[in-house]
């Protein structure tokens, strides 16, 4: 639709084919695109009666800023690179392939995990939003760099399924989305490996936040079920998750998809603590 509008003499006209407004006013001649106003007119308002403000430190976002945090805030996101353990991707300070708890066993049932972000104060602040304050959009802003862990490492390349870590029904249904299944969802769009929601978390546990690294193991054990066996059967899987701390989640997740006939499991989170 185009409309061609003549302030003086309020003569305008319409064109079916092309989506813009045009404006002539005393020779000067204005011209923009319907979208592109409207979008402008929804920031500037939602801006006014909203303002943005930063995920982390609460100060004020500026209206063009399309990040969750402000520029000081963006500075301490911190990609993992240098030294990292080769299974689990945890940075190392001195060298050696594994980390301390990787190299008391090598019995790995998801033997590479690799992670976007380290766990810093603005990257904590955008999971804790994403998660417990329902900004589901963070998902999106995760899933790029998810991908660019996802294209640095040639493991990936050859995975069937994106398989996201499941929460327990009573969870979903009081938070109302499975944070894993949208990182999964929104990374798979980026890097065309399909979403199989394979797993389902049979039984409620306690928050791993509080337990270490053995109690978390032993917490979630036996909770996760297969629900797509034939689907996963000599399969390559990537588990996707929020948060990366002991491994114990993504581990017994592995386990019980090896058992299940996956022929190999990888994990990429959003963030390795
Ligand atoms: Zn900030
Ligand atoms: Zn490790």
């Amino acid at each position: 639709m185009q409309f061609l509008i003549f302030a003086k003499t309020s003569n305008y006209h319409v064109d079916k084919n092309h989506a813009q407004i045009k404006f002539c006013y005393n020779y000067v001649y204005l011209s923009m695109k319907i979208p592109i106003m409207l979008k402008l007119f929804k920031s500037w308002s939602l801006h006014i009666l909203f303002p943005r403000a930063c995920f982390c430190c609460g100060r004020d976002m500026a209206r063009k800023d399309a990040n969750p945090l402000c520029p000081e805030c963006m500075a301490d996101l911190k990609p993992i690179d240098g030294l990292i353990c080769k299974r689990c991707g945890q940075p190392l300070k001195d060298g050696g392939r594994y980390c301390y708890s990787c190299r008391k066993s090598r019995n790995f049932k998801c033997g590479f995990i690799r992670s976007g972000l380290k766990f810093t104060p603005s990257a904590r602040a955008l999971i804790h939003n994403f998660k417990y304050q329902g900004y589901i959009n963070i998902s999106k802003f995760f899933a790029p760099l998810m991908h660019k862990t996802f294209r640095n490492n040639p493991e990936f390349f050859e995975a069937d399924f994106l398989v996201p870590v499941p929460i327990h029904k009573s969870k979903f249904k009081k938070r109302g989305f499975n944070q894993a299944a949208l990182l999964a969802r929104d990374l798979s769009k980026l890097c065309g490996v399909p979403v199989l929601e394979a797993l389902e978390r049979k039984i409620k546990t306690k928050s791993q936040t509080s337990l270490g690294g053995k109690e978390r193991l032993e917490n979630v054990r036996r909770v996760f079920e297969c629900a797509n066996k034939a689907f996963v059967k000599n399969k390559a899987v990537i588990l996707i998750d929020d948060v990366c701390t002991t491994c114990a989640t993504l581990e017994e997740c592995a386990r019980v998809l090896k058992k299940s006939g996956a022929r190999e499991v990888l994990a990429i989170t959003a963030l390795k603590e």
